[in-house]
């Protein structure tokens, strides 16, 4: 009976595999097709900044929608674009996609952008983020780059060597998720990061656990002795929102404000927010 059991198991346990293995396969060639096709766009989300009141950055998130599946979440294709060596060619049209946006917007307005550990790993990388930036006419210094503790990982110094190359060119350096990683304290001796985004997980129940409260509190001043500065990931309520200002957080990002915008609102959020100094006080009225 053992044996019988053994044998429906596997069974299964095949079934359930060959599903999953054909989603992957049907991810992976998916992606470069997606890519000529244009299925892929944008969101932009703002990062607010608490002391004016003002969206200091927005946030580019990448989005697909496959032509088939419908929409794909970017924790399950980035992955595996990762893998696959995709990442590449995608984080280049994210690259250039993102500066040219942000071109449209006032001058004190950034973009960050994603980048993983994979496209450190071309050598490219460089040539790519000049090249975006050139193209669309951006300054570096209104882009930030976002990188979690997977691109510190390996520790080479060729990474190091990359981010101060960036860093030299004018653009700002952010460590993503901050705390979920292995050994999050020992990256931000690795590299003098401008931005630290503390990460969701710990704004979730600020209110509820005082373990999270504590944490929030010691990263935030953290930062501010390392010359950091800090952003709350993640924030929905009044009551985090409270939580993180009172403890000197620089930053919030989160549904609270605004979820992630397709370009065009995103545009049109930033015009209502952001007064223009050029603009006529009569054109205010119209
Ligand atoms: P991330 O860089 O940490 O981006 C923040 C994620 O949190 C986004 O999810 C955003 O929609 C979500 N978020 C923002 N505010 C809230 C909130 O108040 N509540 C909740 N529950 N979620 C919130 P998204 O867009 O699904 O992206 C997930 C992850 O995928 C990103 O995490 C990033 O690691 C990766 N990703 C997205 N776009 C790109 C890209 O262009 N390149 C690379 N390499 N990775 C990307
Ligand atoms: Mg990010
Ligand atoms: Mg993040
Ligand atoms: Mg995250």
């Amino acid at each position: 009976r053992a044996k019988s059991d053994g044998r429906g198991n596997y069974r299964f346990f095949e079934k359930g595999m060959d599903a999953a293995m054909q989603h992957r396969r049907a991810i992976e060639s998916g992606l470069k097709l997606g890519l000529t096709r244009d299925e892929f766009r944008l969101v932009f989300q703002p990062l607010m900044d608490l002391e004016s009141n003002r969206i200091s950055c927005m946030e580019a998130l990448l989005r697909w929608e496959h032509s088939e599946m419908g929409f794909i979440s970017p924790v399950e294709f980035i992955p595996v674009a990762e893998e696959i060596g995709f990442i590449v060619q995608l984080g280049e049209w994210v690259l250039k996609q993102a500066c040219l946006t942000a071109a449209t917007w006032p001058a004190n307005i950034r973009v960050a952008v994603n980048l993983s550990s994979v496209q450190f790993k071309s050598h490219r990388l460089l040539e790519c983020v000049q090249r975006a930036l050139e193209e669309a006419g951006l300054p570096a210094s209104r882009l930030e780059l976002e990188i979690t503790e997977s691109v510190l990982l390996s520790d080479s110094d060729q990474t190091l060597e990359t981010l101060h190359a960036l860093r030299a060119m004018g653009i700002r350096i952010s460590m993503d998720d901050f705390g979920t990683g292995y050994s999050s304290l020992s990256y931000l001796r690795a590299f003098p990061f401008d931005k630290i985004k503390i990460d969701r997980s710990f704004i979730e129940d600020v209110g509820s656990t005082d373990a999270n409260f504590e944490i929030i509190k010691a990263v935030i001043a953290l930062g501010r002795s390392l010359g950091m500065a800090t952003t709350a990931e993640g924030v929905e309520t009044e009551a985090q929102l409270d939580a993180v200002r009172s403890h000197g957080c620089d930053e919030i990002q989160g549904f609270l404000f605004s979820r992630p915008l397709p370009a065009r609102d995103a545009l049109e959020l930033i015009t209502r927010l952001t007064p223009r100094k050029t603009e006529p006080k009569l054109s205010a009225t119209s």
